[in-house]
């Protein structure tokens, strides 16, 4: 499996905005972007001063890329669900955003068992979890309505799930339950279109793909 193995904190520079990659220390006083608020590079400081109209295809592929690095996902794999999207029902901008959410290591994240989705897609891979009571180690799985997600029995015991208190917190969308005594999450229905993370504006990246 592919993996970018370059510094994450490139990536919100690149974006020109958080995109809390890294867990507590996007919150912390170590973060880069709050230190380096400018593209990475040796002229980024001096992009960043550079007055510049956007053009519309930059627009789309700030869009695009900005969702692609929310969710970790390859330009191959984002494609793939976006072909997916413009074939489901709907808009095809809130399909997309569907899949993305209900990717495994999104709701585990989601969940609370992770502060960032790179430390839940390890926890998946780990194997930690289990859907509908059978292990599930695919970062990708597309969970959907009903599905139960649970901490697998023998991981309970492990230091990182019995030293800590879950709790699902600020990122716990409305189409997801979780309770934390008994480490149980459950799909209540689809995403809502409403709570898109982080202000992804779809609309440009449909038109970034329908443009080519
Ligand atoms: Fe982005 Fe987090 Fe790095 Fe800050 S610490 S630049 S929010 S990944």
């Amino acid at each position: 499996m592919a993996r970018y193995t370059d510094a994450v904190c490139r990536l919100c520079r690149r974006e020109g905005e958080k995109l809390y990659l890294k867990g507590t220390r996007c919150t912390g006083p170590n973060c880069s972007f709050d230190k380096k608020g400018y593209a990475p590079g040796e002229h980024g400081a001096r992009q960043n001063m550079r007055r510049r109209r956007e053009s519309d295809y930059n627009m789309q592929l700030r869009a695009k890329q900005k969702a692609r690095r929310i969710y970790g996902v390859y330009e191959k794999q984002f494609r793939r669900y976006f072909r997916e999207a413009t074939r489901a029902p709907g808009l095809t901008g809130d399909v997309l955003v569907s899949l993305l959410e209900r990717r495994l290591d999104n709701v585990v994240y989601r969940l609370g068992y992770a502060t960032s989705r790179a430390q839940a897609r390890q926890l998946v891979t780990h194997g930690h979890f289990d859907v509908n009571g059978r292990r599930n180690n695919i970062p990708s799985y597309t969970v959907a309505e009903g599905d139960v997600i649970t901490v697998r029995p023998a991981s309970r015991g492990n230091r990182y799930f019995s030293q800590q208190e879950f709790r699902s917190g600020d990122v716990l969308p409305s189409w997801l339950a979780f309770d934390p005594s008994s480490l149980e999450g459950r799909v209540l229905q689809a995403p809502r279109p409403e709570e898109t993370p982080m202000d992804l504006n779809v609309q440009l990246i449909v038109e970034y793909y329908s443009a080519r």
